[in-house]
Protein backbone atom coordinates (compact mmCIF):
# COMPACT_ATOMS: atom_id res chain seq x y z
CA UNK A 1 0.00 0.00 0.00
CA UNK A 2 1.28 3.42 -1.30
CA UNK A 3 0.30 6.50 -0.07
CA UNK A 4 -0.29 10.09 0.24
CA UNK A 5 -1.14 11.98 3.09
CA UNK A 6 -2.01 15.45 1.66
CA UNK A 7 -3.30 18.55 3.89
CA UNK A 8 -2.00 22.21 4.92
CA UNK A 9 1.32 22.18 7.79
CA UNK A 10 0.05 21.58 10.91
CA UNK A 11 -3.45 20.00 9.72
CA UNK A 12 -1.74 16.71 11.89
CA UNK A 13 -0.32 14.61 8.47
CA UNK A 14 3.39 13.80 10.12
CA UNK A 15 1.15 12.79 13.59
CA UNK A 16 -1.81 10.47 11.77
CA UNK A 17 1.02 9.62 9.13
CA UNK A 18 2.84 7.78 11.82
CA UNK A 19 -0.24 6.14 13.29
CA UNK A 20 -1.18 4.53 10.44
CA UNK A 21 2.10 3.45 9.48
CA UNK A 22 2.78 1.92 12.55
CA UNK A 23 -0.66 -0.16 12.55
CA UNK A 24 0.04 -1.86 9.31
CA UNK A 25 3.67 -1.99 9.13
CA UNK A 26 4.72 1.13 6.58
CA UNK A 27 7.52 3.23 5.80
CA UNK A 28 6.62 6.58 6.50
CA UNK A 29 8.25 9.33 4.05
CA UNK A 30 8.52 13.02 5.50
CA UNK A 31 10.38 15.47 3.20
CA UNK A 32 10.18 18.34 6.12
CA UNK A 33 12.34 15.63 8.02
CA UNK A 34 14.45 14.56 5.39
CA UNK A 35 15.37 18.45 5.22
CA UNK A 36 15.69 19.58 8.43
CA UNK A 37 17.76 16.30 9.14
CA UNK A 38 19.93 17.58 6.44
CA UNK A 39 19.78 21.37 7.66
CA UNK A 40 21.32 19.72 11.12
CA UNK A 41 23.95 17.54 9.16
CA UNK A 42 24.89 20.23 7.83
CA UNK A 43 25.11 19.23 3.94
CA UNK A 44 25.21 21.25 0.79
CA UNK A 45 21.63 20.62 0.55
CA UNK A 46 20.43 21.44 3.56
CA UNK A 47 22.19 25.05 3.66
CA UNK A 48 20.28 25.59 0.25
CA UNK A 49 16.72 24.49 1.59
CA UNK A 50 17.45 26.49 4.92
CA UNK A 51 16.69 29.97 3.07
CA UNK A 52 13.37 28.78 2.02
CA UNK A 53 12.26 26.51 4.90
CA UNK A 54 13.17 30.02 7.49
CA UNK A 55 11.08 31.62 5.23
CA UNK A 56 8.12 29.90 5.19
CA UNK A 57 8.41 29.40 1.59
CA UNK A 58 8.77 25.56 -0.30
CA UNK A 59 12.06 24.46 -1.17
CA UNK A 60 12.59 24.67 -5.09
CA UNK A 61 11.18 21.02 -6.73
CA UNK A 62 14.55 19.46 -8.35
CA UNK A 63 16.23 19.47 -4.66
CA UNK A 64 12.98 17.77 -3.11
CA UNK A 65 12.50 15.42 -5.71
CA UNK A 66 16.15 14.39 -5.96
CA UNK A 67 15.89 13.75 -2.33
CA UNK A 68 12.23 11.64 -2.42
CA UNK A 69 13.91 9.69 -5.59
CA UNK A 70 16.60 8.52 -3.19
CA UNK A 71 14.55 7.89 -0.04
CA UNK A 72 12.48 5.73 -2.29
CA UNK A 73 14.61 3.13 -3.21
CA UNK A 74 15.94 2.64 0.25
CA UNK A 75 14.16 -1.26 1.00
CA UNK A 76 11.70 -0.72 3.60
CA UNK A 77 10.06 1.32 1.37
CA UNK A 78 10.07 -1.73 -0.80
CA UNK A 79 6.46 -3.37 1.11
CA UNK A 80 4.65 0.12 1.40
CA UNK A 81 5.30 3.92 2.22
CA UNK A 82 3.56 7.06 3.62
CA UNK A 83 4.94 9.86 1.47
CA UNK A 84 3.86 12.68 4.31
CA UNK A 85 4.61 16.38 2.66
CA UNK A 86 5.47 15.28 -0.87
CA UNK A 87 4.64 16.41 -3.60
CA UNK A 88 3.47 20.02 -2.33
CA UNK A 89 2.88 21.45 -5.70
CA UNK A 90 2.01 19.78 -9.14
CA UNK A 91 5.06 19.53 -10.56
CA UNK A 92 6.43 16.97 -8.18
CA UNK A 93 3.35 14.84 -8.63
CA UNK A 94 4.17 14.61 -11.97
CA UNK A 95 7.82 14.18 -11.33
CA UNK A 96 6.32 10.67 -8.69
CA UNK A 97 4.41 9.67 -11.47
CA UNK A 98 7.43 9.84 -14.01
CA UNK A 99 9.53 7.89 -11.25
CA UNK A 100 7.00 5.16 -12.30
CA UNK A 101 5.62 5.08 -8.43
CA UNK A 102 2.01 4.03 -7.89
CA UNK A 103 -0.09 5.77 -5.23
CA UNK A 104 -2.84 3.38 -3.99
CA UNK A 105 -4.89 6.36 -2.20
CA UNK A 106 -3.97 10.00 -1.22
CA UNK A 107 -5.77 11.31 2.32
CA UNK A 108 -6.41 14.97 2.25
CA UNK A 109 -6.63 16.21 5.86
CA UNK A 110 -8.93 19.39 6.06
CA UNK A 111 -8.54 21.50 8.81
CA UNK A 112 -9.42 25.36 8.87
CA UNK A 113 -6.44 28.13 8.80
CA UNK A 114 -7.39 29.47 12.21
CA UNK A 115 -7.94 26.32 13.60
CA UNK A 116 -4.29 25.57 12.30
CA UNK A 117 -2.78 28.77 13.91
CA UNK A 118 -3.79 27.85 17.16
CA UNK A 119 -3.06 24.79 16.69
CA UNK A 120 0.68 25.22 15.72
CA UNK A 121 1.31 27.61 18.79
CA UNK A 122 1.91 23.88 20.99
CA UNK A 123 3.58 22.48 18.10
CA UNK A 124 6.94 21.08 19.73
CA UNK A 125 9.54 18.50 18.27
CA UNK A 126 12.07 16.25 19.46
CA UNK A 127 15.72 17.92 19.04
CA UNK A 128 16.69 14.39 17.89
CA UNK A 129 14.23 11.61 16.44
CA UNK A 130 12.13 14.67 15.35
CA UNK A 131 9.00 13.01 16.75
CA UNK A 132 6.14 15.40 17.03
CA UNK A 133 4.06 16.27 20.04
CA UNK A 134 1.61 18.74 21.33
CA UNK A 135 1.69 20.63 24.76
CA UNK A 136 -2.11 20.39 25.01
CA UNK A 137 -3.55 17.38 22.52
CA UNK A 138 -0.07 15.11 22.51
CA UNK A 139 2.02 15.62 25.33
CA UNK A 140 5.04 13.73 26.28
CA UNK A 141 3.73 10.83 28.67
CA UNK A 142 6.70 10.60 30.53
CA UNK A 143 7.94 13.70 31.71
CA UNK A 144 7.35 17.63 30.01
CA UNK A 145 9.44 18.82 27.46
CA UNK A 146 11.18 15.76 26.84
CA UNK A 147 10.87 12.60 23.99
CA UNK A 148 9.22 9.51 25.51
CA UNK A 149 11.07 7.93 22.82
CA UNK A 150 14.78 8.84 22.82
CA UNK A 151 14.66 11.26 25.90
CA UNK A 152 16.30 14.45 24.41
CA UNK A 153 14.46 17.88 24.68
CA UNK A 154 11.63 18.92 22.47
CA UNK A 155 11.77 22.25 20.90
CA UNK A 156 9.61 24.46 18.71
CA UNK A 157 10.16 24.44 14.87
CA UNK A 158 11.51 27.55 13.63
CA UNK A 159 8.87 27.93 10.69
CA UNK A 160 6.20 27.22 13.71
CA UNK A 161 6.23 31.20 14.69
CA UNK A 162 2.62 32.84 13.67
CA UNK A 163 3.94 35.25 11.25
CA UNK A 164 5.98 32.21 9.38
CA UNK A 165 3.04 30.01 9.55
CA UNK A 166 0.37 32.67 7.91
CA UNK A 167 2.95 32.85 5.04
CA UNK A 168 3.11 28.52 4.57
CA UNK A 169 -0.71 28.87 4.73
CA UNK A 170 -0.72 31.11 2.09
CA UNK A 171 2.05 29.07 0.12
CA UNK A 172 -0.30 26.14 0.70
CA UNK A 173 -3.12 27.08 -0.50
CA UNK A 174 -0.89 28.98 -3.98
CA UNK A 175 0.70 25.78 -4.62
CA UNK A 176 -0.31 22.51 -2.89
CA UNK A 177 -3.90 22.67 -2.66
CA UNK A 178 -4.11 22.50 -6.19
CA UNK A 179 -3.43 18.50 -5.73
CA UNK A 180 -6.65 18.22 -4.00
CA UNK A 181 -8.10 18.22 -7.79
CA UNK A 182 -5.34 16.73 -9.42
CA UNK A 183 -5.80 13.29 -6.92
CA UNK A 184 -9.72 13.70 -7.05
CA UNK A 185 -9.37 13.72 -10.50
CA UNK A 186 -7.45 10.45 -10.25
CA UNK A 187 -9.98 8.74 -8.11
CA UNK A 188 -8.20 8.04 -5.38
CA UNK A 189 -8.72 11.11 -2.94
CA UNK A 190 -10.33 10.78 0.37
CA UNK A 191 -10.70 13.60 2.72
CA UNK A 192 -10.76 13.81 6.67
CA UNK A 193 -12.29 16.22 8.88
CA UNK A 194 -9.14 16.99 11.44
CA UNK A 195 -10.73 17.02 14.47
CA UNK A 196 -9.38 18.63 17.59
CA UNK A 197 -9.13 14.86 19.42
CA UNK A 198 -6.27 13.37 17.25
CA UNK A 199 -7.75 9.75 18.57
CA UNK A 200 -10.74 10.63 17.02
CA UNK A 201 -9.16 11.81 13.87
CA UNK A 202 -7.17 8.44 13.71
CA UNK A 203 -10.50 6.42 13.68
CA UNK A 204 -11.74 8.83 11.01
CA UNK A 205 -8.43 8.00 9.09
CA UNK A 206 -8.34 4.13 9.60
CA UNK A 207 -12.40 4.25 8.32
CA UNK A 208 -11.46 5.93 5.17
CA UNK A 209 -8.52 4.22 3.98
CA UNK A 210 -8.94 0.48 5.39
P1 LIG B 1 6.92 20.03 6.83
O1 LIG B 1 7.70 19.41 7.93
O2 LIG B 1 6.33 18.99 5.91
O3 LIG B 1 5.89 21.01 7.31
O4 LIG B 1 7.96 20.87 5.93
C1 LIG B 1 8.69 21.95 6.47
C2 LIG B 1 9.24 22.82 5.34
O5 LIG B 1 10.11 22.02 4.52
C3 LIG B 1 8.21 23.39 4.38
O6 LIG B 1 7.65 24.59 4.86
C4 LIG B 1 9.05 23.59 3.12
O7 LIG B 1 9.87 24.74 3.24
C5 LIG B 1 9.98 22.38 3.15
N1 LIG B 1 9.38 21.23 2.44
C6 LIG B 1 8.98 20.04 2.96
N2 LIG B 1 8.50 19.23 2.01
C7 LIG B 1 8.56 19.93 0.85
C8 LIG B 1 8.20 19.65 -0.49
N3 LIG B 1 7.62 18.48 -0.84
N4 LIG B 1 8.43 20.61 -1.42
C9 LIG B 1 8.99 21.78 -1.10
N5 LIG B 1 9.36 22.12 0.14
C10 LIG B 1 9.15 21.20 1.12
Amino acid sequence: MNLIFLGAPGAGKGTHAARFAERHKLATVSTGELLRSAIKNGTELGKQANVYMQSGDLVPDELVIGIIKERLSEPDCANGFILDGFPRTIKQAEALKALGVSIDRVLNLHVDDEVIVTRMSGRRVCSECGKTYHVLYTPPKKADGICDDCGASLTIRADDAPETVRERLRVYHEKTAPLIAYYENEGILVTVEGREDPDETSKAVFEALE
